[in-house]
């Protein structure tokens, strides 16, 4: 066996690991309502492990429509919990017994106390839907709570109009051994945020970029921040792009009526990097607002 081949041999396993992770997230098939939301046994809180380290929450359908997903990433001494969801009331949505239940196993892992990790609510961005649950971490041990406005968010990510400018530069977060790229990104909303998780390659989005539709109340600056989001991606490798919501079905072009319960036959959670480029070439054509309906999402202005 030559050197190369052995080489080869050596990375084989690895990458071939990577892979069928990869594919497993495109593959999955989240919870996605059902007909009949009365008589639904779902879990109100599905949880999606992708690795010992990363989950991913979708809440349930028939407890609120808009159904978004949660991001848990675990670094060796902090968690960062990305949104809150659509649900303030505990008992239809125990949002904080799932996450304190995910931070256990963690310890547990690491045989590390609970205590240990510092768990940091963040948002990506501050609608109703993506923050409702904040409450159940309010007076709770070991969390900061960023409230979700933009001064708030720009003073915990060490934002100052001096040395580090909004939005045009990005700043990091550690977790330990993990450390996240924040790259705002104003448009849906203004304290709008991105995230790279350099350990997955993931770019998560929330409401910015994602499979369904693209409300944009700032039509030039949501211009800006994806052309940030498409030149930070050539920089860095991204494998997967992901949201907070699913809207489109996986028939190109066809979204489910807005305020639905139950979508069969949703489209992937992940979108890849040549979709952000089709949405970042759509924008540049028009200097004014315009609806755009394309295969994996709609542009959709509201400004
Ligand atoms: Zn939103
Ligand atoms: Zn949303």
């Amino acid at each position: 066996m030559n050197k190369l081949l052995i080489l080869l041999f050596l990375l084989l396993p690895s990458t071939h690991v990577l892979a069928n992770k990869q594919s497993d997230l495109h593959e999955h098939n989240f919870i996605h309502g059902n007909e009949s939301c009365e008589n639904n046994t779902d879990p109100k809180i599905e949880i999606y492990e992708y690795s010992p380290y990363t989950y991913i929450l979708r809440q349930n359908k028939c407890t609120h429509y808009e159904a978004p997903f949660i991001y848990v990433l675990f670094g060796d001494n902090k968690v960062l919990i990305q949104d809150t969801g659509a649900t303030k009331d505990t008992a239809k949505f125990p949002l904080y017994s799932v996450v304190m239940e995910l931070v256990k196993k963690y310890a547990l892992l690491k045989q590390k106390s609970i205590n240990h990790f510092e768990i940091i609510v963040s948002h990506s961005h501050s609608h109703s839907d993506h923050i409702a649950g904040d409450e159940q971490f309010k007076n709770k041990k070991n969390i900061s709570l960023i409230t979700p406005t933009s001064s708030s968010v720009q003073s915990f990510y060490g934002y100052d109009q001096d040395t580090l400018k909004w939005p045009s530069d990005n700043t990091n977060l550690e977790l330990g051994n993990r450390n996240l790229t924040i790259i705002p990104i104003p448009g849906h909303q203004s304290e709008s945020i991105a995230i790279y998780d350099p350990k997955h390659k993931w770019l998560l989005t929330g409401d910015t970029f994602y499979p369904g539709r693209l409300y944009i109340k700032n039509w030039q600056k949501y211009k800006l921040s994806i052309s940030r989001l498409v030149s930070f991606s050539k920089s860095h490798p991204v494998l997967a792009i992901m949201g907070t919501h699913i809207e489109m079905s996986d028939k190109a072009g066809i979204d489910y009526p807005i305020g639905s319960t139950y979508q069969p036959n949703e489209a992937p959670l992940p979108l890849e990097l040549n979709s952000l480029l089709k949405l970042n070439a759509n924008l540049k054509l028009n200097t004014t607002p315009k609806k755009v309906v394309t295969d994996k999402f709609i542009i959709y202005p509201i400004d």
